[in-house]
Parts: C-alpha cells; structure tokens; sequence
C-alpha cells in the first residue's frame, strides 16, 4: 500500500503541476469555474432569459423533474402518519430555533467531550481562515496539496472551495454529481442533484476531456451507460481517497445531547471521506441542531422520502468524537453563523431556517423547472433559494432583492415542505422586504411602479373613476386597438418591465360591467360582448 500510495502521489504531483501550467491559462490545481458570473449577477429575470434560452437544459430539467416528482408522490403516499411525522419535524426544528442559544452551548459541551475540538465562525471569512489554517497545519512537506470533500451546501454558501484553492490546497468534490460539475468548470444547479442540467452524453464528454489533467484518465472506450461512467469515476475518485490526509464534510444533523453529527448520502464517497482521512474537518450551520438523539427518527423518515424520494438513505453515517484505530484519529467542527442570527431575528422570516436541504421545493416549483439553478446566482435555487438567499445576504444586493419574485406563488412548495415552511407567506413577506428596501434609495421617489399603484388606488377607491378609466380602456384599447393586434407585445417605456415578459391578452371591447347591464336590459338575453 505504501509503494502504491507513493507512486500516485508522485504521478499526481506531476499532473498538478501540469495542470497548474495548462488549465485555461491559470495557475489552478483544480478546474476553473466558467467564465462569466453564476453567482451574484446578474439579477435573476436577466439570467432567467439567459437560461430560458437553452433548449438541453430545459429538457434535462424537464426529464429529471417529473420523474423525482413522481417517485416521492407516491414513497410519502405510504406512511400513513406522513402528516404527523411533517408536524413532529416542524416542531422539533421551532423548538431549537426559540432555545438556539441553549442547544448551542450542549452542542459545544457534548462535541467536547466527545474529544472534537469546536470553532465558532461569524462569517465565511473567519470560517475559510480556520479551516485553511487546519488543512495547512495537517499537511507534511512531502503531501500534496489537496483535501478531499463530502458533498455540503455550507461549504459552498461560504466559498471554501475557493478559499482553499486561493491558498494552494486542491478541495476534490467526491459526490458523483459535485464531480461532474468540478470537472465541467460549472457551478451546481440544484441542493441534491447538482449536476441535473446536464445528460449522459455531456457527463461522457466532460470525464473523457478532463478526468486526465487531473488524476486517472477515463477509459477512451468510454460510453454513456451510468455503471460505466459510474465506474470512471469511482476508479479517478479511488485514488483521491486512498492518499487523502484531511477530510471536509458538513452535516444533516447536529444532536446536541450527544455531540453526535449526522450525514445521509446515497453514493458512500461521504462515508470514504469519514473513515479514511487521519483528519475530519465538519463544517456545519449553527441551524442543523436537533436537541435529541430520538429526534434523528423523525427526520432520517422525512428527509430521504422527500428528497431522493427513497424510503432510508443507502448511507447514514454518525460520528461522536474519535476511535482509537478507527476512522479519524483528529476531528474538528467549525460551526457557523454566517446570517443565521439575522434570520432568527426576523419572526417571520425565521420559519425558513427549518430547511433540512430536501430539495422538494425546488423539484415541483414550475419556475426552477423552466430556468434552472444558474438563474437564482445564489448557491441555494429554487423557492427555498428565494427566501433563505435574501435572509442570509441582506436586501443590500439587487440580485437579492430579485429572488422573492423568482415565483409564481402557486403554493406547490408549500404542500411538499416535510417541515411545513410556510414558502409562499415569506416569498411575499421577502417581497415587501424588497420593495422597503428599494424605498430606501433616492431614485425611488421617481420610480415608476409606486406612482402607477398610487393612481390605481385612487381609481380602485373610487367607483365612478374606476367606471370611466375601464370605459376609456375597453374605447380605446379594445375597440381601436383590437381591430389591428390580438394581444399586446413588448411596450417600449417603464411598461416594458411587464410587458416585455408577458404575452398580454388584447383588451376587451367591453368590460364585464357594461357587459352585465346590456345583458339585464336584454332581460337575461345574449349582450354583443357575448359573441367573442
Ligand atoms: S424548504 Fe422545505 S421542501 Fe424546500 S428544501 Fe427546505 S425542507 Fe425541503
């Protein structure tokens, strides 16, 4: 094992080093993410008609969204107590949320005592300085420079990755979709299934063209069946795992009576990262905390159903501290706050710090399924996206501001939560957050959404200028405009933020009141409007 483990490492050193030389013309020792912002810009209707113009991706969401959909209608279809398992779970997590304070302190005390040592981190900065900071301090002389990953939504929020990269440490993701996505200098798309935007024949492309600047070549003879690309790059992967000194992970689930953390996965590259590295470093949001060990019951039921639509996880692992000649011998937490205490702060807005990460949300919300994760420029997409991203950023950014109205408040979210957040009440509660903050900008005074509700409110307080502005509308816009359009297209001026998006349906040539009182008058006959 030794020899073997030494001749990688010495054939990997070269490949980096090539890899530092040739990829993309910059000093990376991993692959590039794409050019052009995916993340925090531009604001999401521009980088929804962006996405909206590739007509792969909206087939492979399509695809890929209907069939999860299907599946977990019918897993939580048969647990007869799916209801009271969804209300246990929203109040464990409310429970944690009114005593966060507490459970923190067991938590720390509990993961102490388990002997892990715990660092407390305000935001990504000071998160990314620990963990750099620990990896440095882990690697000899004589190791390369690189950790590798358990698949976490945290260490993509905080940008570790990049952090990492920036100081000379190679992060490798090992979850087959994160690896498809590293390898494709792309950004993930979705919380659970990263790389859902891309096809079989597009994953055989991106390992044959660059599994080798990295570590161990695809097969050139390989094919687009999922064993054989499965195969690919578990042999690439093996290799990483078998040299790894230090390994990321986050967690599902904190128990603060324990010390205990809990990761569900479906592949086992996370259980790899657990067991063989001499060093566990978790990162985990301060908002995973169940109180109990017994509360693990509740969740490790409602998350698989609900997300990869399976009655358990394939892979569960928890971890109390180190054992003695098994697993790592060193194990680090890094909890992180990072906007988490802003949230809490907002009654409202608070529910959605309940979020196990499911992602069921996101697979029946019809806007994610025509645009996809790269629209949101957030890490988390979708309506949990659209809540959760604005809470943890403030309102400062644009992109920000956008998100809460990146839906169509169907209320679809809502009936599949497994911990019940209320996401259409905080999509509107974001909304009115936004429009408060925009009132806070000089330019808002001359804005032309505020006047135009103004003036509506006038009219819609009033019946007798209602009636006219309608008769006006129904003479001019229906009777002149009708006979040359059938619907009104892309207005130039201030509408063209409404109109530009929308296929708006003609006027009519009369509105339902005269419509109404010529039918009376026809004593309960036919009136004109009645024949279009
Ligand atoms: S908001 Fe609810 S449905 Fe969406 S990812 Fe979180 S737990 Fe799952």
């Amino acid at each position: 094992m030794t020899n073997e483990t030494g001749e990688i490492r010495s054939t990997q050193r070269t490949q980096l080093n090539l890899v530092t030389k040739n990829n993309h013309g910059t000093a990376r020792l991993t692959p590039a993410p794409p050019q052009g912002e995916l993340v925090d810009s531009p604001l999401f209707p521009d980088a929804a008609k962006r996405e909206l113009a590739n007509p792969v991706q909206r087939k492979n969401l399509h695809h890929a969204m209907s069939t999860i959909r299907a599946k977990r209608t019918r897993v939580t279809a048969e647990l007869e107590n799916w209801e009271e398992l969804r209300s246990a779970g929203e109040a464990i997590k409310n429970r944690v949320g009114r005593h966060l304070d507490d459970y923190l302190v067991q938590l720390e005390e509990n993961l102490t005592k388990a002997g892990t040592t715990v660092h407390w981190a305000r935001d990504a900065k000071e998160a990314n300085e620990i963990i750099v900071g620990l990896v440095k301090g882990k690697l000899g002389p004589e190791d390369l420079p690189e950790v590798v990953k358990v698949k976490s939504m945290v260490t993509q929020e905080i940008d570790m990755n990049e952090a990492l990269e920036a100081n000379g440490v190679a992060a490798w993701e090992t979850d087959l979709a994160e690896l498809i996505v590293q390898m494709g200098h792309d950004r993930p798309s979705h919380i659970l299934v990263p790389a859902i935007h891309r096809n079989r024949s597009e994953v055989r492309e991106i390992f044959l063209e660059e599994m080798g600047n990295y570590g161990k070549a695809a097969p050139e003879d390989l094919d687009t069946e999922p064993k054989n690309l499965a195969a690919a790059s578990r042999a690439h992967l093996r290799e990483k795992f078998m040299r790894a000194h230090v390994a990321i992970s986050g967690a599902n689930f904190a128990v603060a009576e324990t010390g205990t953390l809990c990761v569900v996965e479906s592949e086992g590259n996370g259980r790899m990262c657990l067991t063989l590295a001499d060093t566990l470093i978790s990162v985990v949001g301060i908002e995973k905390i169940v109180p109990t060990f017994a509360d693990l019951e509740v969740f490790l039921q409602l998350l698989p159903r609900s997300s990869t639509a399976e009655r358990m996880n394939p892979y569960t692992s928890l971890w109390t501290g180190p054992r003695e000649g098994d697993g790592p011998q060193e194990m680090h937490v890094v909890l992180i706050d990072n906007g988490r205490t802003d949230v809490l702060a907002d009654e409202v807005g608070r529910e959605a710090l309940r979020c196990i990460r499911c992602s069921a949300c996101i697979n029946v919300c019809p806007v994610y399924e025509k645009v996809g994760g790269h629209a949101y420029g957030s890490v988390y997409p979708g309506p949990i996206g659209a809540v959760l991203t604005p809470q943890l950023r403030s309102m400062k950014n644009p992109v920000d501001r956008s998100l809460p109205f990146a839906s169509s408040l169907c209320g679809a979210c809502n009936d599949v939560c497994p911990v019940k957040i209320p996401l259409m009440e905080l999509l509107i509660h974001e909304r009115h957050k936004a429009v408060e903050a925009k009132k806070q900008r000089k330019s808002y005074n001359v804005h032309f959404e505020p006047i135009a509700m103004k003036a509506t409110s006038v009219m819609f307080g009033n019946g007798k200028l209602w009636g006219a502005a309608l008769g006006a509308e129904t003479k001019v816009g229906g009777k002149v405009l009708g006979r040359f359009f059938d619907h009104i297209g892309p207005i130039p001026g201030p509408l063209n933020r409404w109109t530009g998006a929308r296929d708006v349906p003609m006027v009519p040539t009369q509105s339902f009141r005269a419509w109404w009182d010529e039918r009376e008058k026809n004593n309960g006959n036919k009136a004109k409007g009645d024949q279009k």
